[in-house]
């Protein structure tokens, strides 16, 4: 019944360590401390749920070089990106440590009713199912502002991450915080219903696949348990032809290979005005092509592997079956002959809706570019596609670069910069990239009671 969950280094594929999966007796026995420890630490003051959190922050800027470390070794970030992870992670911790209390705060009802108020109280044990590509971040986003809330959390992290599932446990612990608040799961995914389907668990978030998403919520569903989802995206990358071209196009670099091409919220189908297409495919392609391959453990390295070999197979069988139904190969196309799970920076152009890569998240360095013929066509094709996360929008009209934001149906919209993420800003998407916000005043207020009280 026990499952080896093994780390594997992306960039030379060998194994560094291997851990043990939970059995269903002990990953039930974990929802019960969780659940014991719950009825306790909703009681917590926010001052005392802030120390913790604060002494979370510290530590991790502390020792930033540790844990970034095994954040490249579990899932192959350059480790400049892995350090910046980590910091971000400590800045949503400060976050919710020191916003919590207002967020959280009683809502009087006056207006309506002066005997009335709304008490914002914690749920009960919430499970998080969060994947691989951000394996600090991920986790953050969801425990830092649960914990404050005075829930508990339990989290089954990608079996690919397990160093750094590992490592956050052992930081709460080491934080104080006390022994059931947070827990690392170490359990198969098909543990998950049985942990869903318990009591004590009132709520569930999960950031991956539709896939996943969509089993998981069904689970929620039917056991009635609120549920959280932030799953893929697809964004639009929109250039109009009052772009500041050399610029949007070195944006365009950024935004394609963040994280190696695999974020949610990478910019991913380039969608630009047939005027400007020459100009901005030329300077795209020159700044795509100028990315260096390469060890993520170096700092010059500025294209790092994929996270696995099967996510590199994956990509080059849908990059293939757009070349077989017509794409044309601006560059790249294909993976480097070494060692690791790498993929060459890849220009696709020429995909059309027919492709079946056309509605699909691409994970990796590869971008689509489609040319139209103006703004009411970008708007368009921007909005044909399942997904609705994130997408930016490039003119130097800030005016008409809002009008075309607020006509793209995605949960996020930004003008002259790529989607990205920020503790005081809300996260989250709208089709099938999911539902739910987090971060911001808005992710403390998804597993929270709204309690009124009424004082006759
Ligand atoms: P998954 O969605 O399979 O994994 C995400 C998390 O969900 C992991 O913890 C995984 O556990 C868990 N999980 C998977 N299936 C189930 C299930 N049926 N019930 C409960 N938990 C489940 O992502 P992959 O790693 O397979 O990536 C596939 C694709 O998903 C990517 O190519 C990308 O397109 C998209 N993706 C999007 C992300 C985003 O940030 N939006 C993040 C990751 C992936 P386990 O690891 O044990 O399988």
């Amino acid at each position: 019944q026990k499952m080896p969950i093994t780390s594997i280094n992306p960039a030379t594929n060998e194994t560094l360590q291997t851990f043990t999966s939970l059995s269903k007796d002990e990953s039930l026995n974990a929802v019960a401390t969780a659940g014991e420890a719950y009825q306790s630490w909703r009681k917590t003051s926010f001052a005392e749920r802030k120390k913790v959190l604060l002494a979370f922050a510290t530590e991790l800027r502390k020792r930033s070089d540790e844990f970034a470390r095994l954040i490249t070794l579990d899932m192959g970030k350059r480790i400049s990106e892995s350090r910046r992870e980590i910091e971000y992670c400590a800045e949503i911790s400060d976050f919710y440590a020191n916003g919590a209390e207002t967020f959280l705060a009683d809502q009087p009802m006056e207006d309506v009713d002066a005997n009335a108020y709304i008490r914002k109280e914690p749920i009960g044990v919430l499970l998080g199912v969060m994947p691989w590509n951000f394996p600090f971040y991920q986790v953050v986003r969801f425990a830092a502002p649960n914990i404050m809330a005075g829930n508990a959390v339990m989290l089954k992290h990608a079996s690919s991450v397990p160093q750094c599932a590992q490592a956050i446990a052992e930081l709460f612990d080491e934080c104080g915080l006390p022994k059931g608040v947070y827990t690392n799961l170490f359990i198969p995914s098909e543990f998950v219903e049985t942990v869903v389907a318990d009591s004590r668990v009132q709520g569930v978030s999960l950031t991956g696949s539709e896939k996943a998403g969509a089993a998981v919520a069904a689970l929620a569903g039917k056991n009635l348990k609120r549920s959280v989802l932030e799953l893929g995206g697809n964004d639009p990358f929109i250039v109009l032809e009052d772009a500041d071209i050399p610029k949007t196009a070195e944006l365009a670099v950024k935004g394609r290979v963040v994280n190696a091409g695999q974020s949610c919220v990478a910019s991913k189908r380039f969608i630009v005005v047939e005027s400007v297409a020459d100009e901005f495919l030329t300077a795209f392609k020159e700044g795509m092509s100028k990315l260096k391959i390469g060890d993520p453990m170096d700092e010059d390295t500025t294209l790092a592997p994929l996270s696995s070999e099967e996510a590199a197979v994956k990509l080059l069988q849908q990059v293939q079956s757009s070349i077989d139904a017509g794409a044309t190969v601006l560059l790249g196309g294909d993976r480097p002959d070494c060692e690791g799970a790498y993929f060459n920076a890849t220009i696709l152009t020429d995909v059309t809706p027919d492709m079946p890569t056309f509605d699909q998240e691409l994970f990796g360095p590869v971008a689509t570019v489609y040319v139209v013929k103006d703004e009411a066509a970008a708007i368009e094709l921007a909005n044909r596609s399942s997904y609705g996360l994130g997408g930016s929008v490039y003119t130097k009209d800030i005016q008409r670069g809002q009008r075309v934001a607020e006509q793209i149906e995605t949960g996020m919209m930004f003008v002259n910069q790529p989607t990205r993420s920020q503790a005081e800003l809300p996260f989250g998407g709208v089709k099938n990239s999911g539902y739910g916000r987090e971060l911001s005043s808005l992710g403390i207020q998804e597993f929270i009671n709204k309690k009124l009280i009424h004082l006759g």
